[in-house]
């Protein structure tokens, strides 16, 4: 029989479990508080349960291993990147930036990704398979215990759709937000998403007060559907319908990212277009100049073209930033660390 996967129980539910396998409820309590708390990787490390329970447990569930593949700290700004494989030897990525705030880690939440937008790393290799809830958590978790420093921010923007693994995302958000477990404010908590219009409107309903980021890469339909595939299936007036019902639901403003593409997206006719379709709308436009993939040939604006642009939207009172560029020296980029060492055990 498979051994079950006890970090993705939630609280309530691994109390439960405990209840249904003869044990005291706070029995569970504990086992959450060495999972979700102290971060514990081993059963045997539960010191104040008897040996004959760690055994049982032992025998009947597993804590998945996340083992490190490789850690590469930037010599440019506080940003490490981390290469992870798990159990059964998929590798996934995940990066700490360092801020003034605290500390933030970007996460993926599936190995490799169905989406297949133009300029991603991520999409090349195509989708294996969703993250468990346990899986996307033991990302911060292994980075918490390997810095020894808190966690306070955390981005679901590394490989993946989180809203193409909805279910084992909302689990894994009201987990890291638990006052049981590493209780990250969903403040704190920020998801990036290609624009699944059905699960926009979904999560909306879940009460949540998490940040919901929405990848727009282009001003009008046409463009978008060419860089984005999923556009087709959702149109774009659909996807910000399903934003502004996001922000009347929760309060949330959204943010909206646009990957800046020399000669793609960043003319005349694009700022103009943006701000018509952003200006009566509160919300965020954050640039990212883009990220240059080995596999495409997409390259990024100069630096002073992005400052004009950005200029030219603030003017048109569209409230704008520019992200700061992180980790470029480590494969920083969705998912160019993870492609770099697929292509390397190719090689061999
Ligand atoms: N699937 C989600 C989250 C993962 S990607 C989404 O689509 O939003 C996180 C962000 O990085 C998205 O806005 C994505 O479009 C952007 N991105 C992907 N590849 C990039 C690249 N090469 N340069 C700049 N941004 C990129």
């Amino acid at each position: 029989m498979d051994k079950k996967d006890i970090v993705s129980f939630g609280y309530e539910e691994l109390l439960l479990e405990m209840e249904r396998i003869g044990e005291k409820p706070f029995r569970g309590k504990q086992i959450y508080s060495w999972l979700h708390e102290k971060l514990a990787e081993e059963f045997s490390q539960m010191t104040n349960l008897s040996v004959a329970l760690r055994e049982k447990l032992e025998a009947m569930y597993e804590i998945k291993k996340i083992s490190m593949a490789a850690r590469r700290i930037s010599k440019k700004d506080p940003t490490e990147k981390f290469l992870f494989e798990l159990g059964d030897g998929s590798m996934i990525e995940s990066v700490l930036m360092k801020y003034d705030y605290g500390n933030s880690v970007c996460i993926s939440s599936q190995v490799g990704c169905r989406m297949g937008c133009r300029f991603c790393a991520s999409a090349i290799g195509g989708f294996e398979r969703n993250l468990t809830p346990s899986e996307m958590l033991g990302q911060i978790y292994r980075i918490q215990k390997l810095t020894g420093e808190r966690v306070s921010n955390v981005v679901v923007m590394g490989t993946g759709e989180p809203l193409d693994n909805y279910d084992n995302f909302l689990k894994f958000v009201k987990m890291l937000s638990d006052s049981h477990g590493l209780h990250i404010s969903q403040r704190n908590i920020t998801a990036s998403t290609c624009g699944i219009v059905p699960n926009i409107r979904r999560l909306a309903k879940e009460g949540l007060q998490i940040t919901l980021a929405l990848s727009l890469h282009a001003s009008n339909q046409e463009k978008r559907e060419e860089l984005m595939p999923i556009a087709k299936k959702y149109e774009l007036s659909e996807v910000m319908a399903a934003c502004d019902y996001y922000f009347k639901e929760t309060g949330r403003r959204p943010t909206f990212e646009y990957s800046l593409v020399k000669g793609v997206n960043d003319g005349a006719k694009d700022v103009k277009e943006l701000v018509s379709l952003l200006l009566e709308r509160n919300c965020h436009l954050n640039l990212i100049p883009v990220n240059p993939v080995k596999e495409r040939d997409f390259e990024r604006p100069d630096r002073k073209n992005a400052l004009a642009l950005k200029n030219k939207l603030e003017k048109n009172g569209i409230n704008v930033t520019i992200r700061r560029e992180r980790g470029s020296d480590i494969d920083g980029a969705c998912g160019q660390l993870r492609r770099r060492y697929a292509d390397a055990k190719k090689e061999k």
